[in-house]
């Protein structure tokens, strides 16, 4: 079947917030959509919009040569699909489960050994965003599948293919949301700070938090540059670990006076003063990126 012409059934396993985004997503493109949830009523407004529900996993997998998984995590999967023995055998299975690089590689080879391509996928978006251009999906598994499919995939995002080790969309799907956790963690602890006075917590997130945040991005090819280099001298640091030590420190003691628990900021402080006084020591925040990489045995 040549998916541009036609558009491809698909199968939708796993009807949460994200897997309900999705198969509304296929539907509304035109693609026979078959659905399958545990909680059978979740599928209720979609086969009111056209889907077909499926009534046993059976039924569910060989109803499309495309099944999409959308899971709360790997062993409900597994849970989920063990039991549908060789129904796969012939068919793509397109795993949009959070889960790690080793789960999405072990996955890969149980799909093979059923007779399934297998892609793995990373979405970074929130379902309102599924099917509009600013939503994108990472994919990585086998290059032929993801070209076979990729104009079906791209009904739901920006698919962008990341490599042939299928563990490479989780590695970096987990990268991106440690990188968000990250920012929330601080933008929190920022929140919490000005809020122990009497200040528009509201006005302060637009008009300083937000802007602030964008701004601090221009560092990121630099930390990225450090990373891996740190046998070479960097020119010049523009902010150097000492001065950024002293800055954690007074967060700390501030949070403590104004009786802001610390624990979302304090960690920063233990790798960067390890930093100080390093080789790396004049190469800014950046050597901290290899810092924390423990040493492969
Ligand atoms: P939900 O919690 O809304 O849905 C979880 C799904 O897993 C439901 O279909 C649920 O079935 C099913 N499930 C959970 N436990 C079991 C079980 N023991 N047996 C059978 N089925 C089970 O999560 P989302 O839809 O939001 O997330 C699904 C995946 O999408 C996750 O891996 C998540 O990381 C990923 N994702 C979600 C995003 C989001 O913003 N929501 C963003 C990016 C990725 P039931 O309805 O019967 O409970």
């Amino acid at each position: 079947m040549n998916e541009h012409e036609t558009p491809v059934p698909v199968t939708v396993i796993g009807l949460g917030a994200m897997g309900k985004a999705l198969a509304a997503t296929f539907l509304a493109a035109g693609h026979p959509t078959t659905v399958w949830n545990r909680s059978q009523s979740k599928a209720d407004s979609l086969v009111a919009g056209g889907a077909m529900r499926a009534a046993t996993i059976i039924e569910a997998v060989t109803a499309s040569p495309l099944v999409v998984a959308c899971l709360l995590d790997y062993p409900v999967l597994h849970e989920i699909l063990d039991p549908a023995g060789d129904a796969l055998a012939g068919r793509t299975l397109m795993n949009l489960t959070n889960g790690t690089p080793d789960q999405a590689r072990e996955t890969a080879v149980w799909a093979a050994q059923r007779g399934a391509g297998y892609l793995d996928g990373g979405i970074m978006a929130v379902p309102p965003m599924i099917g509009q251009p600013e939503a994108r999906v990472l994919y990585s598994g086998s290059r032929h599948v993801f070209d076979q499919y990729e104009h079906t995939l791209n009904r739901l995002s920006a698919a962008m293919y990341v490599g042939a080790d299928p563990g490479l969309a989780s590695l970096y799907d987990l990268a991106l949301l440690s990188a968000m956790y990250g920012q929330f963690a601080g933008a929190s602890h920022a929140l919490a700070l000005v809020g122990t006075e009497k200040a528009d917590l509201t006005e302060f997130a637009a008009s300083l938090l937000a802007p602030w945040l964008t701004a601090t991005t221009v560092a990121l090819p630099l930390l990225a540059q450090g990373n891996g280099t740190s046998t070479q001298a960097v020119e010049e640091s523009v902010s150097p670990p000492d001065m950024q030590a002293v800055a954690i420190a007074n967060i700390v003691t501030a949070s403590n006076a104004q009786n802001v628990d610390k624990a979302l900021l304090s960690h920063l402080a233990i790798p960067l003063r390890d930093l100080i006084g390093q080789s790396a020591h004049d190469r800014d925040l950046a050597g901290m990126v290899d810092l924390i990489k423990k040493p492969t045995e």
